[in-house]
């Protein structure tokens, strides 16, 4: 076991635990260097090695996340060609002083991105294919486990065969056990005994994958420091051995709303990767809900004529340009502490990436709150009821985006090639025409075709 000084990752279950799988549970996970912190929690996903739309000072400043997850997809993309930058970044701790992360925050480091883009050629027997920021490769085992030799993240996911896009068929799905066995036995047989590594549970049946996970409750439970699932149903099936069930589980199933991060804590989940945060940032909206209930005041803010909250607010429209209450009435972030909703309707509608910031610092923070007042609610014996208020008081999914976002990138999406429509409007695009009015050259056009080539809207008066 992990117990000697300077050693790999701690967790400790809290609580009286059985060797029953079922149920919510409280933990704590320590590592060395690191701040503990309690579980059920969350790691902020990361892109390009950031949280995005927040600089690190504002994250050591502002947010309370416990770690973070990161994509080795991320950092590699000269690996056909050279070396990629951050092999040459001197240690230790090269994740963090590569990417000015602060230090107190654990790094988890995958294959790829939550959510990951679909790769054009599946995997092979010996790698899986990866999209990089010059375009899709392949990262072989090998390869791979000398990466993670070198960036010695505080959680090392092992390369999973997992398929993204379409459903595998009966002949991949019986490869897919057999290859992540492999890799995952490559990984731990060479990395130092004090590197934690989560062993990757696949997103298939549990028999079809029966033989992997047996493999690995019965060989390696005392060797790897925790469970990756990429499929939180397959939580209950797995065996619950004194040793198994002493690890702790990580989501990588994305949950898409409150509701199924309950569901998976539930099973008994302990840590969790949240892409709809970033989503809902990114749309403009700003996450109001609180566990298990919301404020007695905010029950006047149903909307359409049901009693069912909204899980958040799109910050777009022009309604809110008069507000000066907070996002969220009870929330103690910055954001909330510092300023209105019309100056943040303000920041969006100029496409100021404060704006952004400011909704992120706060969605980060309605996250934290959310897993605090879930752990007391396990503490106190209350969850399921809790649960059940929850689901009575909001709307089960997050509101649709109906403004525009800050500026899609590459990694988000896979290109079609050819004749593809333009993820982004034109930011600013030629006046057109220009003519002469008392001396002065005034554009040769209206207010309204001014705003859809993307100048400021025009005020109805
Ligand atoms: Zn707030």
């Amino acid at each position: 076991m992990a117990s000697e000084k300077g050693s790999k990752l701690l967790f400790e279950v809290l609580g009286n635990v059985d060797t029953s799988n079922a149920g919510p549970r409280l933990g704590r996970i320590a590592i060395p260097g690191r701040k503990d912190f309690e579980t059920p929690n969350f790691f902020a996903i990361t892109s390009r090695g950031v949280t995005p739309h927040m600089t690190p000072d504002v994250v050591a400043a502002h947010t309370q996340f416990g770690g973070v997850h990161m994509a080795l997809e991320d950092f590699i993309e000269k690996a056909r060609k050279g070396t990629p930058p951050i092999l040459t970044c001197p240690g230790p701790s090269i994740l963090h002083r590569f990417t000015a992360l602060p230090r107190s925050l654990v790094t988890l480091l995958a294959p790829r991105r939550s959510p990951a883009v679909t790769a054009p050629v599946g995997n092979s027997n010996t790698a899986v294919s990866i999209f990089t920021s010059t375009g899709f490769q392949s990262v072989s085992s090998k390869a791979y486990v000398s990466y993670m030799k070198t960036l010695r993240p505080d959680i090392a996911i092992s390369l999973a065969d997992v398929p993204y896009g379409s459903l595998p068929g009966t002949k991949r799905v019986a490869k897919m056990g057999d290859r992540t066995q492999l890799w995952l036995s490559e990984l731990v047989n060479e990395m130092p005994e004090e590197q934690a590594v989560f062993a990757p549970i696949l997103p298939i049946d549990f028999l079809d994958q029966s033989e992997y996970i047996n493999y690995v409750a019965d060989e390696l439970a005392d060797t790897v420091s925790g469970l990756a699932f990429y499929d939180s149903n397959v939580l209950p099936d797995i065996p619950a051995t004194t040793t198994i069930v002493k690890l702790p589980r990580l989501s990588l199933d994305e949950p898409s709303s409150p509701a199924h991060i309950l569901r998976q804590i539930s099973l008994g989940m302990d840590i969790f990767t949240i892409p709809f945060i970033g989503f809902a940032t990114d749309a403009g909206i700003a996450l109001t809900f609180r566990f298990p209930r919301p404020l007695p005041s905010a029950e006047t803010q149903t909307t359409n004529g049901t009693t069912l909250l909204p899980l958040g607010i799109d910050m777009w429209p022009s309604s809110h340009a008069h507000s000066l209450t907070p996002l969220s009435p009870s929330c103690t972030c910055y954001t909330c502490t510092s300023h209105h909703k019309a100056y943040i309707q303000h920041l969006l509608s100029a496409k100021e990436m404060l704006g952004w910031t400011l909704i992120q610092i706060h969605n980060h923070h309605i996250i934290s709150t959310f897993f605090s007042s879930v752990r007391e609610s396990i503490k106190n014996g209350a969850f399921e009821r809790d649960c059940e208020e929850f689901a009575r008081a909001y709307e089960s999914e997050l509101p649709e985006k109906s403004g525009q976002g800050p500026r899609v990138r590459g990694y988000h999406f896979k290109s079609e090639g050819p004749g593809e429509e333009k993820k982004n409007r034109a930011a600013w695009g030629n006046l057109g025409g220009e003519k002469q009015v008392g001396g002065e050259l005034v554009p040769d056009e209206g207010a309204d075709e001014l705003e859809g080539k993307g100048f400021a809207e025009k005020i109805e008066a």
